[in-house]
This record gives C-alpha cells, structure tokens and sequence, in this order.
C-alpha cells in the first residue's frame, strides 16, 4: 500500500572523463579541460535524476527506455529526455514531487552553475525551483572520482500519484 499516494525512487549513474568532450551537469555546458564520455551528451545528473523518476514509477531504468544501441540517441541532449520521462509519469498518473541529486566530482567547482542546473531540471520536470536540490561534493581525492577517472551523481525522486 502506498503512503497517501506517494513513491520513492533513486537513480546513480557514472560517466567516465575524456578528453574533447563537453562537460554538460544539468543541461549546463561546464567550461572545462575534459568532459563526459557517453554515447548521448553524458549528463550524469540528469541521468540520476531519470533514473529516480522511472524508479519510483516502477518504470525500469533509462538504459530500458533510451537504449545506448540505438542510434537515435547518439548525442541526446539529456534535458529533452527528461522531459520525456516526465511526460511518461503524466501518462501514468504521477507529477513530480521533489527531486534531490548529489553530484560526485573533485574538479572542476562546481558550485557556480548549481543555480542553473536546478532551473533546467525544474523547468523541464514542470515544478517550482524549490522542489528542486542539486548539491556537489569532491570524495576528498578518492576513487575514481577524486583522481578525476570520472563523475556521478545520486539522486532521489518523490513522485505523487494525480
Ligand atoms: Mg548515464
């Protein structure tokens, strides 16, 4: 039985760093010597944040709705997927309660752009920005993370059945 109609999910996701790639966080094309690699533009937050939505739905994961292999989604811009994601909790009867996402990174800061990165996941998911948290965080230099191998980001979702 649900808790007043409300679900829980989580996403994690991990991108590997390279070299003449951008760095897009949160639909923010980041300034920065190397970005992530992946077969759509490699937005991890965007992709926790995906993840988590589908996960409370009870709808898989985003490798289920936007396989890698197909080549549709060659360099996808990660926010238009979201918005499809989106759209898909609507199909089903859920909005969009109150995302929450922790970004792994050791460089670059990142803090200067979180304030556009949560007004592109808000506008996409349809919501007030005060529903939206996106925090950073460095792992003190360890990992693959710290030694800058790559990023990735956790996030949880709050959906709410309509
Ligand atoms: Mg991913």
């Amino acid at each position: 039985m649900e808790v007043q109609g409300m679900r829980i999910g989580h996403g994690y996701d991990v991108h590997r760093l390279a070299e003449g790639r951008k760095l897009i966080l949160g639909g923010v094309d980041i300034p920065w010597e190397r970005g992530l690699l992946g077969h759509s533009d490699a937005d991890v937050l965007t992709h926790a944040v995906m993840d988590a939505l589908l996960g409370a739905a009870g709808l898989g994961d985003i490798g289920k709705h936007f396989p890698d292999t197909d080549a549709a989604y060659a360099g996808a811009d990660s926010l238009e997927l979201l918005a499809r994601v989106t759209a898909l909790m609507g199909e089903k009867g859920f909005s969009v309660g109150n995302v929450d996402a922790t970004i792994l990174a050791q460089r670059p800061r990142l803090a200067p752009y979180i304030p556009q990165m949560r007004d592109n996941l808000a506008r996409v998911m349809g919501v007030g920005l005060e529903y939206v948290n996106v925090k950073a965080t460095t792992e003190e230099g360890l990992g693959f993370t710290g030694s800058g191998e790559g990023m990735a980001a956790h996030a949880v979702a709050l959906i709410e059945r309509q």
